[in-house]
């Protein structure tokens, strides 16, 4: 596959006004929400005339967002049927590509931000300029081995630390050890594809508003935290996700929890010990496995392997680290009191029982919500959930400006 960019959707020069823009977002999103649905039921839901929505499906359809799915009816009807329209998912995929620590994982999903395709691939050398030219040069790849002739839409970036989505600018990650990383221009001249740069909290908790199982009540107010290498924050009200000055928001990493039982209290770059991120990251962890020889040589990934067998001292483990990231849920919860608190941690995404042992330590140590089940929840994307985050970056920005793509021409529609 080529990917010039001549071919593939840019921004157009003079965009459609801002009324056009919000009435399809709001039929296409409800579309999104209860899909496949008639007309007259988005009428309904959306409060437009009929007339409005039939003219923004025509115009949704157009651009290959909207289709028409005619059902059989179960007895013969008088009249026009009414044919539902769905979203389509035959015409553009979305790329997500999640940077970490040790790895980038590409990630293709179709506009539902269903997963078709999922790839890791190791840092052979985690300098920004390695891992960006690894990025641009297996992109087009993967895209030409599994979009089957669907145009990409856009690419998402998402990666820990402190980034600043509207220059595309990985500002500083600490652990990766990039500073003022120019990432969305790179990966846009390279691979000639718009691509939009996100915190992985932030781009979580789009997901959450957009696709999540618990979208409604994460549209109204969302704290969603992250906890692997890094453990930050994303702060959401309505709609919108806070970004403040330069995009620095949502910066947890040094809140004070101290020792858990089997954990120590790190000491922190920032001079301190207790910090929750030096503390609980995933690395600690493996170096807890390591120092007690539970496994020799574990990786993180062996240690969640033995999780997932149910290995007694894993279950410990998982349970130690998600009594300390209590502590930071109940202090978010009472310095926020978001509708929801979603939880990405790697140990709730394979052992649900682990959100039982958050609820009980939120519910003791919370001042605002002493019985938090209803308002602490696991992410919706389990152990995927970074790579569908970072297609919900470009997802998102569909749904909100549809009529800003380019139509593209497709060779030919993807069996559905
Ligand atoms: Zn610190």
């Amino acid at each position: 596959m080529t990917l010039a960019r001549a071919d593939v959707p840019t921004t157009r020069p003079e965009p459609p006004g801002d009324r056009r823009t919000s009435t399809a977002s709001v039929v296409l999103r409800a579309v999104l929400d209860h899909g496949p649905l008639p007309r007259s039921t988005i009428a309904r839901l959306t409060g437009l005339s009929g007339a409005a929505v039939s003219r923004q499906c025509a115009e949704l359809s157009e651009l290959g967002l909207l289709r028409e799915r005619p059902v059989r009816p179960a007895r013969a009807v008088v009249g026009r049927p009414h044919v539902p329209v769905d979203v389509d998912v035959r015409r553009h995929v979305v790329v997500g590509v999640h940077i970490a620590l040790l790895h980038w994982t590409f990630v293709l999903t179709d506009l539902r931000g269903r997963v078709l395709a999922e790839r890791r691939t190791p840092h052979r050398d985690p300098s920004p300029l390695a891992v960006l030219a690894d990025i641009g040069s297996r992109t087009p790849t993967l895209l030409d081995e599994h979009a089957e002739g669907r145009a990409p839409l856009g690419v998402g970036v998402a990666t820990g630390g402190w980034v600043d989505p509207e220059s595309g600018v990985v500002v500083r990650h600490a652990q990766l050890g990039w500073t003022d990383v120019e990432v969305g221009r790179v990966l846009e001249d390279t691979l000639g594809i718009p691509v939009r740069v996100e915190s992985h909290s932030r781009a979580l908790a789009k997901a959450e508003q957009l696709i999540g199982d618990h979208r409604t009540r994460a549209r109204s107010s969302q704290v969603h935290l992250f906890v692997g290498n890094v453990v930050d924050a994303a702060i959401a009200t309505g709609d919108t996700v806070l970004h403040g000055p330069r995009s620095a928001a949502g910066d947890v990493s040094h809140l004070h929890t101290g020792a858990g039982t089997i954990l120590p209290a790190a000491s922190c770059p920032c001079g301190r010990s207790g910090c929750v991120q030096a503390t609980v990251a995933d690395r600690q962890l493996t170096a807890h496995v390591r120092r007690r020889n539970l496994l020799p040589d574990a990786t993180f990934a062996d240690v969640l392997t033995s999780l997932e067998a149910n290995e007694p001292w894993a279950v410990d483990l998982f349970r130690d680290r998600i009594g300390l990231v209590a502590r930071v849920v109940a202090l978010l919860i009472d310095v926020i009191n978001p509708e929801i608190l979603v939880v990405s941690e790697a140990g709730l995404a394979r052992r649900p029982e682990l959100l039982d042992v958050l609820h009980a330590e939120v519910g003791r140590l919370s001042h605002a919500r002493p019985d938090p089940a209803d308002a602490v929840v696991a992410s919706s994307f389990g152990p995927g959930a970074l790579g569908v985050a970072a297609s919900a970056v470009v997802l998102d920005e569909t749904y909100s400006r549809p009529l800003w793509i380019q139509p593209v021409s497709v060779p030919r529609p993807a069996r559905t």
